[in-house]
């Protein structure tokens, strides 16, 4: 049986097609689905129940449920849900302080259970590899967030998504794609396409797929370090593309979509927090149209990596601004509750 929330526009008007309805329907049923976030078929209120239980003969409709929820000091909140299989994801809803019409509302999603990558520093890439989140769980993070929070606050909205939370996005890569252009759909959540962050340890080939796209969303790619020694080091991907190919696929984005890249940049106590590598790093993104974003690194349980000192982290991003290029800390969120980068593990247990 099709799942019903992995379904597009168009694959809903062939659904209907097939059933007899007319094409209306379909536009009904994607709204009931992407706009409202329904968890059961049986809350389409305006379709006959002959045709919801014609309906639930051919597709599913399973919701995510949410098994805890977290909130931090500073107010984030962290979220495990459950899939079907029994597996667990977690995504992390952020609210950044902002005027009042603006909606500041983020949460950072997960696009796989697990991760194959096996970053070092990273409570994801540790837990190893189970399987991709198809487009109907990804998306159904939103809405089982947005179904939650409504209880407490009629008008909650998420405004901005990124993709930052458990597994590389671009590994599962259409599943990904499908969900981004559901959550932009005007008669979905309406998403700003601008408003989408997608963040990856640098698959290149997919890199340069997602440039002929042309979506404006924002492409995130974690480089922590700035020469293939080090980088290897940390990320075993940097052995499979190494930084030339990077910089290569990177330009090529660039120029193909016109918009700046986010670098990623985790500081590391020792590693990669040296002056000279604030210039390296200089070198590396010379002629690229980019923002750096200095993520202090989190502590991953006893893997020895831990955030520089306040000061050092200021000099190296003095450093960078003063060769030219755009840099800025980030502010970190959630780490009393492991709901900052790097922190996720959805396990029900520690
Ligand atoms: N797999 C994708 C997206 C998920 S990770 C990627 O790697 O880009 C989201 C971000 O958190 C990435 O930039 C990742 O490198 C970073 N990150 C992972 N572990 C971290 C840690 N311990 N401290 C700070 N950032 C971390
Ligand atoms: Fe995977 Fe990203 Fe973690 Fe690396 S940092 S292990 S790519 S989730």
């Amino acid at each position: 049986m099709k799942d019903l929330r992995s379904l597009n526009l168009e694959e809903m008007e062939e659904l209907l097609k097939d059933l007899g309805e007319p094409s209306f329907r379909a536009k009904q049923l994607f709204q009931w689905v992407h706009n409202k976030g329904i968890g059961s078929l049986e809350e389409i209120s305006n379709f006959s129940k002959s045709l919801i239980e014609k309906l639930g003969q051919v597709v599913s409709l399973t919701p995510l449920t949410v098994a805890t929820r977290q909130v931090s000091k500073d107010g984030t909140v962290k979220y495990l849900l459950s899939l079907e299989d029994k597996s667990y994801i977690e995504c992390v809803l952020m609210s950044y302080q902002g005027t009042k019409s603006k909606n500041r509302n983020t949460l950072c999603i997960s696009s796989q259970v697990g991760c194959a990558m096996g970053c070092g520093f990273c409570a994801t890439g540790k837990g190893g590899f189970q399987r991709n989140l198809t487009a109907g769980e990804i998306l159904d993070q939103v809405y089982a967030v947005t179904r939650l929070e409504k209880w407490n606050n009629e008008d909650f909205k998420i405004g901005n998504i990124v993709y930052m939370g458990m597994g590389e996005p671009l590994i599962n890569f259409d599943n990904v794609i499908k969900s981004i252009n559901i959550l932009n759909h005007p008669l979905g959540q309406n998403i700003g396409i601008r408003r989408i962050t997608v963040s990856t340890c640098g698959i290149v080939p997919k890199i340069r797929e997602l440039a002929l796209y042309e979506l404006d969303i924002v492409l995130a790619i974690s480089l922590h370090a700035p020469t293939d020694e080090l980088r290897s080091e940390i990320m075993p991907i940097n052995d499979k593309y190494p930084l030339k190919q990077l910089k290569e696929a990177c330009i090529y984005y660039i120029e193909n979509t016109n918009r700046r890249i986010t670098f990623e940049y985790a500081l590391i106590e020792g590693f990669n927090d040296k002056i000279k590598l604030a210039y390296k790093l200089a070198e590396f993104l010379r002629g690229m149209k980019c923002h750096v974003n200095l993520i202090p690194v989190n502590k991953v349980g006893e893997d020895g990596f831990n955030r520089p000192t306040k000061a050092r982290i200021e000099s190296f991003h003095k450093e960078l601004v003063k060769l030219g290029i755009e840099a800025s800390i980030r502010e970190e969120k959630g780490v009393d509750i492991d709901a900052a980068c790097g922190q996720l593990r959805g396990k029900m247990l520690k």
